[in-house]
């Protein structure tokens, strides 16, 4: 497997030299948001510092420099999944814009009473919530994809409550509560077997894994910057060109019309400006293609090598620890690890394991319908980045044994 040279990647980022509460920060709370690297926070300096502006428009030095690193950002995103057209790129604020861009698009124009749209048990709330509120509106039915007591998706389930009236799959790619990784190039496939779209959130595999939207063949794919060593304020959809060009306007503004009148009415931009009403977040779109050069440059393959080795570890040192019971236990899993312990909260956890300077997360992970299945409604999940070490794993699993010890 190709490898990662961990002090080299911790290098890069100046927060992992803080203290908490006097301790060395070990930073386990990465699938909520990743840190960033000094070359995307130097983005920031760079482009306030020598050429903000606003993009598309200007006739000056600095627009045009300012629209070209915005632009250069898109290509570089298309890259990134391996898209056919960087005008299949739309920038949006995160993964939750992104899925009520197509929500409020693609399904306001396409989606009606006897229709139905299947999401599954592992979904974020901002890929049922959309839904719901759509589904009040049209009247259309949400039928749910259920997952077995690993956390694995029900694929027989899935391929029966797949028919003639599905016209949507939207299903996350990795589980953020459970690291779970979905099959969605299969799923897709079947999908479009049934002519259903399927909408993939990649919130959590595009900082584990590769991905190629070709590949797995999604009709929609969406990601946030915050969550792949890039800033917040950012994300993408992608979608393909030929669905994009067939959608409606979203929200409208500058930026996205081609003539306003008040004659002759409205008429829209081409696909991807049609999508991108105002001024977008310019400075952070840029830092997002700075995250994404540098994740290029350690290598997802090695990335997603080396959160295998540090879940595989602190996987067997919970283990032991009697009394705490894992949740999420498939066979192929992200650097995720949700697990809850026999009279301790998980709140009471996380707020005495901060004591010890170990940053771990606590609570619904905004995936309350699959808690709900557990029996739980709380876990405490400490997630993976590059920059984590097995020494880090195992300051946690001590601090860990220590809490657990004070709240027993
Ligand atoms: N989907 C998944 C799987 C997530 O983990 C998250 C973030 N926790 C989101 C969607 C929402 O992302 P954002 O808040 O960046 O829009």
């Amino acid at each position: 497997a190709p490898s990662l040279d961990v002090a080299a990647v911790r290098a890069d980022f100046p927060i992992l030299a803080r203290r908490v509460h006097g301790r060395p920060l070990v930073y386990l709370d990465n699938a909520a948001t990743s840190q960033t690297p000094r070359q995307v926070i130097a983005t920031f300096d760079d482009y306030y510092g020598r050429y903000n502006a606003n993009i598309h428009r200007g006739l000056h030095t600095l627009a045009d420099e300012a629209t070209a690193a915005f632009e250069g950002t898109r290509e570089t995103v298309r890259g990134f999944l391996n898209a056919a057209d960087s005008r299949e790129i739309i920038f949006t604020r995160g993964t939750t814009e992104a899925i009520n861009l197509v929500a409020y698009s693609w399904g306001r124009a396409n989606l009606r009473a006897g229709d139905e749209v299947l999401i599954s048990r592992l979904e974020h709330h901002s890929n049922i919530v959309p839904w719901q509120l759509l589904a009040a509106e049209l009247g259309f039915t949400i039928r749910v994809i259920p997952v077995d007591e690993r956390g694995v998706l029900d694929m027989a389930a899935y391929r029966e409550l797949l028919g003639e009236r599905t016209k949507l799959v939207a299903v996350n790619h990795v589980s953020n509560a459970f690291g779970t990784i979905n099959p969605v190039r299969e799923m897709a496939a079947s999908a479009h077997a049934r002519g259903a779209l399927i909408l993939v959130d990649g919130a959590q595999a595009t900082p584990h894994q590769a991905v190629d939207v070709r590949d797995i063949d999604a009709d929609f794919y969406a990601f946030s910057g915050h969550k792949v060593y890039g800033p917040t304020g950012v994300g993408v959809l992608y979608g393909k060109a030929a669905l994009l060009e067939a959608m409606p306007p979203w929200q409208g503004g500058g930026e996205m019309i081609r003539t306003v009148s008040f004659e002759a009415g409205t008429t829209f931009a081409e696909i991807p400006h049609k999508f991108e009403a105002g001024t977008p977040a310019i400075a952070e779109v840029i830092a997002l293609g700075e995250a994404l050069k540098w994740v290029a440059g350690v290598g997802l393959g090695a990335i997603g090598a080396w959160e295998g080795r540090l879940l595989a570890h602190a996987t067997a040192a919970v283990s032991r620890i009697d009394g705490l019971r894992i949740l999420g236990t498939a066979p192929d899993k992200a650097g995720v690890l949700s697990f809850v312990v026999d009279g301790a909260h998980a709140q009471d956890i996380g707020l005495l394991i901060d004591q010890l300077g170990v940053a771990i997360r606590t609570g619904h992970h905004c995936a309350q319908p699959l808690l709900a299945q557990f029996g739980v409604d709380a876990t405490c999940r400490a997630s993976f980045a590059a920059y984590n070490t097995l020494e880090e794993i195992d300051v946690f699993v001590e601090a860990l044994e220590r809490v657990i010890g004070m709240v027993r």
